[in-house]
């Protein structure tokens, strides 16, 4: 039994099953037992890995799109390049370390980082000790008075999802309860839900949706400040333009597990519902959702890893090959993974997507 388990029970014993959002954000973010709390569940050792950490060419090639959209935009004297969730730091220190001949803009990028994890806080803090990054706890603490060029990669999977099931015309939640010392799932009974009007629509008795509230809040801070100030929001991460189904998973050592079981010991996520993301930014405009293979390539991906390859033999260029492909390759992260970007009205569209 994990101590989280045993947390779980006595709460649902005392108060009653539990939203899938509360068991999630407890399970990675509880302050002594939660998942980020006090661990890098990063690397292969580690739970997962993700593309900055599988190369520097991807927080590179985004560095430098970051930039053009920078000078696009009339190279702002001081701006905010922010990162939601950076996990080790590595795409925020590739994002600087690309752009530092960029003429102007290390000087005018204050970097501002959103993360919960103390752990993490503390390896973001020794991989990009030279930039005297700020942390916030939330998006809306970010400053709303300069342009904000922000990155968020497998952040948004992470946020706490509701899950619906379609009634005739209402909606039952699916909560977590417990029987026989193990956590379970229960259904409420069927209500009316003004947030799922919408998917009366396309979806039909039986049929699962899932909401993320945060996703939703966090969206319309970036919007509101992009559109108000200008800059541009990347958010990267697996998921499609509607949810459909169910899509609530747990990752333990590279395997999928039971999200219910061994709370606390497992990453767990959802797909990332992006036309949710795409709406809430109003009034600022959003692109078309693109392939993460499509957005590299579009990027130089190609040529850099190129370049890089001349200095390499034997096993590391093996390595780096195999990385190129892992990032770009459509069997591989290049279609799962995709990118929505946030611009304000007016702007050229950042590089390496489109309307
Ligand atoms: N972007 C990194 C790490 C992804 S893991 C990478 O690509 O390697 C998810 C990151 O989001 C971790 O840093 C985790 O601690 C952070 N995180 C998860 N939920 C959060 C929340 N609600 N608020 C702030 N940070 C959160």
């Amino acid at each position: 039994m994990t101590e989280l388990l045993d947390h779980f029970l006595s709460r649902i014993s005392a108060q009653g099953p539990i939203s899938l959002a509360d068991y999630m954000s407890t399970c990675l973010l509880h302050p002594d037992l939660g998942y980020y709390t006090n661990r890098d569940p990063l690397g292969a050792r580690g739970d997962f890995t993700t593309a900055p950490e599988i190369s520097q060419m991807f927080g590179e090639v985004i560095g430098l799109g970051l930039a053009q959209a920078w000078m696009d935009q009339g190279t702002p004297e001081r701006f905010v390049m922010a990162e939601l969730g950076p996990g080790r730091g590595s795409l925020m220190a590739d994002i600087l370390r690309a752009t530092r001949r960029v003429p102007g803009f290390h000087a005018a990028a204050e970097v501002h980082l959103v993360e919960a994890s103390p752990a993490l806080r503390q390896a973001q803090s020794a991989r990009l000790a030279g930039y005297m990054p700020t942390w916030h706890d939330h998006c809306a603490d970010l400053p709303d008075d300069v342009p904000l060029y922000l990155v968020a990669n497998e952040f948004f999977d992470a946020l706490p999802i509701r899950q619906f099931q379609r009634a005739q015309d209402g909606w039952s939640e699916i909560l977590v309860t417990a029987a026989e010392g193990r956590l379970t799932r229960a259904r409420a009974t069927p209500a009316p839900l003004d947030a799922l009007a919408h998917r009366l629509d396309d979806t039909i008795e039986g049929d699962l949706v899932e909401t993320c509230a945060p996703a939703h809040a966090m969206a319309a801070e970036i919007g509101s400040r992009i559109a108000k100030n200008g800059g541009v929001g990347l958010i990267i991460d697996y998921g499609d333009w509607r949810s459909q189904g169910d899509t609530f998973q747990a990752l333990r050592r590279h395997e999928y597990a039971d999200p219910l079981e061994m709370p606390g010991h497992a990453d767990l996520t959802a797909h990332v519902d992006f036309e949710a993301i795409a709406t809430a930014a109003s009034p600022a405009k959003y692109t078309r959702l693109t392939g993460q293979g499509l957005f590299l390539e579009r990027l130089g991906i190609t040529a850099r890893a190129q370049a890089l390859a001349k200095q390499l033999t034997g096993t590391p260029l093996e390595n780096h090959i195999a990385a190129h492909r892992r990032l770009t390759h459509p069997e591989e992260m290049g279609t799962l993974f995709k990118v929505l970007g946030i611009y304000p009205e007016g702007a050229p569209i950042p590089a390496g997507l489109s309307e």
